[in-house]
Order: structure tokens, then sequence, then C-alpha cells
């Protein structure tokens, strides 16, 4: 059976958050070909979840968790700040789209109003052909200008989170470190 894809996490099997591994899945029972490898943020132990539970929401629902540890509290747009990410937005990531790998816990961007899609881990090499459109936010990210754009490895001990945004297409990025 083919595993869902998701929209807000277009990468997520090839970036390993979503790795091919026969489990059973904790949430609907089922022997599962394909396993989550992030968390959901809830109080429930919940470790063994497949990609079709995370998709339907079920899991979410199920043990009334998030897969995102926070939004962004900005709503950035082409034109300065814009209208607040949109609930639906913020559903469709926090209870339908698996998380990725962070350091201090997952942030989620936004612009134009919507939840980003997110592309992947970056270091200064990856964020090169992008650098224009992500600099303001690698300036207000607070880990220095210089750092991230030279010195930064997508392996390191300091990661870079690129988004896109679904509507203007503008990329995005959150950095944090261990
Ligand atoms: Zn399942
Ligand atoms: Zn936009």
């Amino acid at each position: 059976m083919t595993p869902p894809d998701f929209f807000y996490s277009p990468n997520a099997y090839s970036l390993g958050i979503i790795e091919q591994r026969a489990i059973t899945c904790q949430c609907c029972d089922q022997v599962r070909d394909f396993y989550y490898t992030g968390g959901l943020y809830c109080k429930a132990e919940v470790d063994t979840l497949c990609p079709w539970c995370i998709a339907d929401g079920s899991a979410a629902e199920k043990y009334s968790g998030s897969f995102v540890s926070d939004f962004e509290g900005l709503n950035p747009g082409p034109t300065g700040l814009g209208p607040p990410m949109s609930p639906s937005s913020m559903e469709q990531v926090s209870s339908h789209t698996p998380g990725y790998a962070s350091w201090q816990g997952d942030v989620w961007l936004g612009h134009c109003g919507e939840a980003c899609i997110f592309l992947g881990y970056v270091g200064s090499k990856e964020l090169a052909p992008v650098w224009a459109e992500v600099r303001d936010d690698a300036v207000a990210s607070g880990w220095g200008e210089d750092t991230i754009q030279h010195h930064m490895h997508k392996d390191g001990d300091m990661t870079g989170y690129l988004f896109q945004c679904q509507h203007c297409g503008k990329h995005r990025l959150h950095v944090d470190a261990n």
C-alpha cells in the first residue's frame, strides 16, 4: 500500500521523517511498512505511529496531541505583516502533518496568512541560492547572520529549517541549535 503524501511536508520520506520499517502502529493497531521517526506532543507515551494515522488525523485526535511544538507568532506577508495564520492551515499542520526533527522543538512558520510548507534541513550551502529571501529571518533568529550564512552545516550543532510559502513561493527560515 502506498503511504500518504503530506502537503505541508512533501519531503517527509526522503528526509527520514518517515522511514520504511515494519511496525505495529500503536494508534490503529495495524502492521505497517512505514514508521514515523518523530514525536507527537501529548501527555501519553506515543512512539510507534504509521503515516496513515498522521494523515487522517486519528493519532492527533486519539492522543489529544500536536505534531508541532509552536507556530510562529509573526504573520509576515509580501508587504509586511499580513493576516494571521489561518486556523485551518494550522490544524492541517498540527493534526495531519508529521513534525520535523529539531533541537528545541519544532516551530512552524507561516506566510501570506497560512502555514508554510516544510522543505527540509539546511546549512549555509543549501541557503546560498535563496539567501536574499531568508536573510531577514536569519537576522531575526538571533543566531548571527554571518554564522548562518557561512558556517552552518545541515548536520551540525546548529540547523536551519527551510520553509516555503504556498502562495507567493517565498522561502522562510527557522534556526535553532543544541
Ligand atoms: Zn496507524
Ligand atoms: Zn507568501
